[in-house]
């Protein structure tokens, strides 16, 4: 997959799948818009592609904000001329089932995993129909496929990401732009790692988690990076609408 003189956004790439998919993308070619809401972290990703010889700049914003969300596909064309991938990636966790949840946490999910998506997509949407087409990745969850315990909003949120993908890639089929949702199972994620390393049974729990996949193992960040780039590359170009699994098996 080469992805030169493509300008690609990638949300949350601050940490984990983001930075990953973000540092991915740079190594095959791409100029790479790094937003996060979280400065340093963004920064850092930009750092670590610019130390490989990569292209990348980065752009603070609150992707829940549909202002943010506007003002940063601005930056994008400014900076780079164009928009041609986005990658909704930022996300956020809350766990509980509905008698847990308080009307701020059920806010909070959905601003930031549904309400942001859908207004990158509407600003990132006007830029490619300029340009005569783009691709959008979604990154959603396995938990929109198949509940599991106490992840009620969460997967709320992400199962409203699969429609909009639908939707999507319908609506804008003969304009050249195609939408995709990539389903990331359980990640062996940095920040899974340092929550763990909180745990006095780190290594039962871990063993817990990863016997409960059919492959008997997580995720690793790059496995789920190479599914967006591949939902994202020109040679995927037939592929619109789809919704790729890779969890190990977990919703099989
Ligand atoms: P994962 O481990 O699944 O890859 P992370 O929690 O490590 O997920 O990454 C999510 C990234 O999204 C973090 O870097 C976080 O700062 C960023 N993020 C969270 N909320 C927002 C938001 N509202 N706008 C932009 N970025 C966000």
């Amino acid at each position: 997959m080469n992805f030169k003189g493509k300008v690609v956004l990638i949300t949350g790439a601050g940490s984990g799948i983001g930075r990953k998919t973000a540092i991915m993308f740079a190594e095959r070619g791409a100029k790479v818009a790094v937003n996060d809401i979280s400065e340093e972290k963004g920064k850092e990703t930009v750092e670590i592609i610019k130390n490989n010889g990569g292209e990348a700049i980065f752009i603070l914003g609150d992707v829940s904000s549909p202002k943010d969300a506007e003002r940063i596909i601005k930056e994008v064309v400014e900076n780079f001329g164009k928009i041609d991938i986005l990658v909704n990636n930022a996300g956020i966790v809350v766990y509980g089932k509905v008698e847990d949840t308080s009307e701020e946490d059920f806010d909070k999910t959905m601003l930031v995993n549904v309400k942001g998506p859908f207004f990158l997509s509407k600003y990132a949407v006007l830029e490619m129909k300029k340009q005569g087409g783009g691709v959008i990745v979604n990154v959603s969850s396995e938990v929109a496929l198949k509940a599991i315990p106490e992840r009620c909003v969460y997967s709320m949120s992400k199962g409203a990401l699969i429609s909009l993908t639908k939707s999507m890639a319908i609506d804008y089929a003969r304009e050249n732009i195609r939408v995709n949702a990539v389903c990331p199972g359980t990640t062996f994620t940095q920040g899974l790692a340092e929550r763990l390393k909180k745990l006095p049974n780190a290594d039962e729990v871990l063993k817990q988690m990863s016997e409960r996949r059919p492959i008997g193992r997580l995720g690793k960040e790059e496995e789920i990076a190479f599914a967006i780039l591949f939902a994202a590359c020109d040679e995927a170009g037939y592929m619109t609408g789809s919704i790729i699994s890779i969890d190990g098996g977990f919703t099989a």
